[in-house]
């Protein structure tokens, strides 16, 4: 394909997104109203909204009133006319959802991930899907695509999982092991980023022209980022974009995972404020019994006035708002959105809000918005939805 084919066919293809996401918004709604809205060339709409008819995707429903002329047909969506198999995995489990066009999900189902991982693993991935695929095929709705959000390194192009140490999956091409088995495109996506996309579409109010510039933080077993910039997800160079747990925080603090010294994650991670609590307490008492102890005793032992427990707490909120703060005033982000156990403790809040504002610019305050995710633990399946749907357009 030359480069001007190329882009022809790839700008068709954002119209067809844009002209579909406008029709599930604004239905029902007539192809003059879509051509003023989009800006677009109305030939461009007519042969967009041609397209997406014939594929079922899209309806006739009746006619506008007319201003002096033939009355203008109406569109709305058809949302049964497709459906996306969704699946997001988590460190312990998998969720999956089947999809229509119009987000509604219609079936779901989770399955607990062997411990193992690898191909023991891979092997619950492929039997869930297949489950689906029966239960789509039974109940007669088509399938249009599969994605699947995972986390580790992701290369997205290949479907290959480079490295994801919590699945034990190293080089590991999911793809196209899930290829032969099934005869939908699979889109592969790092699970941050389609959590960040389904974020920014779905679940932030400000979504629209204010929230083009978004970072969604994951404060978990570790701490990752995905963001989206212009409107685009954004994965950087080589996939590796968004790795806000390791940034350094404190250049002579503990030892990261990662090899460095002070990372984020040293401090806001699961592992990370266990730790840190047990420094605290071991500065006010050295011979406590700390086995046993995790970020669930220490979040409710900070709401019980245990010391340690705020001290870690803070420790945590000031790491994270310190680091989103940073990534603020370089990147001039419209939104921040956090989700993680920590980030519904008032405690962790307060201390992230306060360095945040401190940290910024004097002309970036209040210009960017940090709120917790709005979507939770589904913004990963809604992101790998949209992102499967723009992909088979
Ligand atoms: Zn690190």
């Amino acid at each position: 394909m030359n480069a001007a084919r190329g882009q022809q066919e790839s700008a068709q293809g954002h119209s067809l997104i844009a002209i579909l996401h406008l029709i599930r918004d604004q239905s029902p709604i007539s192809r003059i109203d879509i051509t003023e809205i989009l800006g677009l060339a109305s030939s461009t709409v007519s042969v967009a909204t041609a397209q997406l008819t014939a594929r079922g995707l899209v309806r006739e429903c009746g006619y506008a009133t007319s201003t002096g002329g033939r009355r203008p047909v109406l569109l709305e969506l058809n949302p049964a006319g497709g459906h996306f198999i969704c699946v997001d995995l988590a460190n312990t489990h998998l969720s999956l959802a089947v999809m229509d066009i119009g987000y509604n999900q219609v079936h779901e189902l989770s399955r607990l991930l062997p411990v193992a991982g690898g191909d023991a693993l891979f092997q619950t991935v492929l039997e869930a899907l297949m489950e689906a695929a029966a239960w789509c095929e039974a109940e007669d709705r088509p399938v249009l695509g599969i994605g699947i959000a995972t986390p580790g390194l992701v290369d997205s192009e290949s479907g290959i999982v480079v490295e994801a140490d919590n699945l034990n999956w190293h080089e590991f091409a999911l793809r196209d092991k899930l290829a032969p088995r099934f005869s939908h495109p699979i889109i592969v996506l790092h699970d941050t980023l389609a959590a960040a996309y389904g974020e920014y579409l779905f679940g932030d109010p400000l979504h629209g022209p204010k929230a083009k510039n978004a970072m969604y933080v994951h404060v978990g077993h570790g701490v990752g980022a995905g963001m989206v910039l212009n409107g685009s997800l954004y994965s950087g160079g080589s996939g590796m974009a968004g790795e806000l747990g390791h940034v350094v925080i404190n250049p002579s603090g503990p030892i990261c995972v990662c090899g460095n010294r002070g990372c984020l994650e040293t401090v806001a991670s699961h592992a990370g404020v266990v730790n840190a609590y047990r420094r605290a307490l071991y500065e006010i008492r050295a011979d406590y019994d700390l086995s046993g102890v995790g970020l669930e005793e220490i979040v409710s032992g900070a709401e019980t006035g245990d010391v340690a427990a705020i001290r870690a707490i803070r420790e945590a909120g000031f790491a994270v708002g310190l680091a989103i703060g940073n990534q603020v005033n370089v990147l001039n982000l419209d939104s921040v959105w956090l989700e993680g156990t920590l980030t519904h403790n008032q405690i962790f809040w307060d201390e992230a809000s306060a360095i945040l504002e401190r940290v910024l610019v004097p002309k970036l305050r209040g210009t960017c918005t940090m709120s917790p995710s709005a979507l939770g633990s589904r913004a990963g399946l809604m992101g790998i939805a949209a992102i499967s749907l723009e992909h088979v357009l």
